[in-house]
């Protein structure tokens, strides 16, 4: 019986609210620029989306507060969340752990500026290895990991079983919220998130003991409307690097890109 073939435990983690602190840029960003309007401290933030909490507080905030995060170059001003980079640094140097740096693929980030400065950003505070960790999805159910490492509460996508658990990062949108018993959070980067990944590898070990499963295949689906997408879709497990540009729709075409023994 031939040996099935161990990966590394792969960390999926999030960039806004995880590596780049979203909220108190986007905070210092609103009062600067509308000095004169309420806004909502962070220790008020309720709910992922900011946009919706303002908009409770008066309608025309919404795209007032939108308008912050949409302006170009915000993300590349935001702080790293503390400790945050240190945690990657070590964790890519961990053995059998292999880290990939996610981020929702938004209507504004399809811009080719946007991405750079995302890029940029990554580039600047963890390396130029990392740039080729960068996974930019609307659907991350559909990304292959152990973890996934993420401040927002509730992930839902294509795939209705994610392969990875989703420990949610506690930021300031999400503390109140009560987990159930099954899921767990990362209070910080000064929480024990290398229990986390450990507690991963157990399950590896006790995978190893059950009977051989074939090889599951990474799919991705292409949409037609984005006859270019090809070139940005990337696969290589040297590398380790999976590039996926435009939104999934029910029109896509799967694609099976099966792994090399
Ligand atoms: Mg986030």
């Amino acid at each position: 019986m031939a040996a099935r073939r161990t990966r590394p435990v792969r960390v999926l983690v999030d960039m806004d609210g995880v590596l780049a602190d979203f909220e108190a840029g986007l905070l210092r960003g609103f009062r600067r620029r509308f000095p004169r309007e309420p806004h909502v401290a962070l220790e008020e933030r309720r709910g992922f989306l900011a946009r919706e909490q303002y908009r409770a507080l008066r309608p025309d905030l919404a795209d007032k507060v939108a308008s912050v995060y949409e302006a170009p170059g915000f993300f590349l001003d935001l702080e790293p969340i503390p400790g945050a980079l240190e945690a990657l640094q070590e964790m890519n140097s961990m053995q059998d752990t292999e880290v990939i740096c996610t981020s929702p693929l938004t209507k504004h980030e399809r811009c080719v500026g946007e991405k750079g400065r995302l890029y940029c950003w990554v580039e600047n505070h963890l390396g130029p290895q990392f740039v080729e960790r960068i996974i930019l999805t609307r659907d991350k159910t559909v990304v292959s990991g152990d973890l996934l490492i993420d401040d927002q509460d509730t992930i839902r996508g294509q795939e209705e079983t994610p392969s990875w658990e989703h420990i949610l990062f506690t930021c300031c949108h999400n503390q109140h919220l009560a987990l159930p018993p099954t899921r767990r959070r990362l209070l910080s980067w000064s929480d024990n998130w290398r229990g986390i990944i450990d507690s991963k590898r157990g399950c590896r070990r006790e995978a190893r003991k059950l009977p051989i499963a074939p090889e599951p295949q990474l799919s991705l689906r292409i949409p037609h409307r984005y006859p270019c997408a090809g070139q940005h879709t990337l696969w290589t497990l040297r590398h380790r690097l999976l590039l996926v540009s435009g939104p999934l729709s029910s029109s896509s075409t799967p694609l099976a890109f099966p792994k090399p023994s």
